[in-house]
């Protein structure tokens, strides 16, 4: 706290009016078309976001990055992909000769690219048809990590299953099973997937107890 402000929630609240700004826009509604980053990450959290959201808490500039190159639009459209009468869209963060680059916030002991980024450049080779890709992590201290990538068929085809599967889940409206993960601990839904469970084993001990029911 500083004086009569609190300068610490004013650039909070700049990083989530900004990061809401530089996020894709889903229609939810539109069942039939399903973002890359849906199904990257878990399924259950994209469910929740297009039926019940709740906002995230971003935690720094670093996360505003990708976002930001998008929106520049360095060499790279949202391109679609056609899985039957589903849609895959696809956008990568820039796009020089032949080569894909993403770009993430990460930490200085990062010893391997994220899961979900590498299925993320992985589907985007496809998507747009190119061989490489890769994916550079700019750390807290303004340092470059980068991997780079070959495209696995194998990696796309998981990719294309879990497009089915969103889009069954979504039509059927029913609720994914949990994907727990570290993503989890940073995830807006922890309390709805997990908390909720906890009570219900608390009430069913209280039950077993003999203090739930009466009569
Ligand atoms: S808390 Fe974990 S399982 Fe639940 S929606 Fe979030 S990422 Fe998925």
């Amino acid at each position: 706290m500083m004086g009569d402000r609190d300068f610490r929630s004013i650039v909070e609240n700049a990083i989530n009016s900004i990061g809401k700004e530089l996020e894709i826009k889903i229609d939810s509604a539109d069942i039939q078309t399903i973002h890359l980053h849906e199904v990257v990450q878990c399924l259950r959290r994209s469910y929740y976001d297009r039926i019940d959201p709740q906002g995230i808490q971003r935690k720094g500039f670093n996360e505003l990055l990708s976002g930001l190159l998008r929106k520049l639009q360095y060499g790279s459209d949202l391109k679609d992909f056609d899985i039957e009468d589903i849609k895959l869209k696809g956008q990568v963060d820039m796009l020089i000769d032949d080569f894909i680059f993403l770009f993430r916030g990460g930490t200085t002991d990062l010893e391997n690219p994220l899961a979900n980024d590498v299925l993320y450049l992985n589907a985007c080779m496809w998507i747009y048809d190119k061989s490489d890709g890769i994916i550079i992590y700019i750390t807290e201290d303004r340092k470059e990590i980068s991997f780079s990538i070959s495209r696995n068929k194998k990696m796309f085809e998981e990719i294309i299953r879990r497009v089915r599967v969103l889009n069954d889940l979504l039509k059927e409206q029913k609720t994914p099973i949990l994907e727990p993960s570290s993503e989890c601990s940073n995830c807006q839904y922890y309390e709805r997937c997990f908390m909720k469970k906890k009570n219900a084993k608390q009430s069913d001990l209280a039950e077993m107890l003999g203090f739930g029911k009466k009569g």
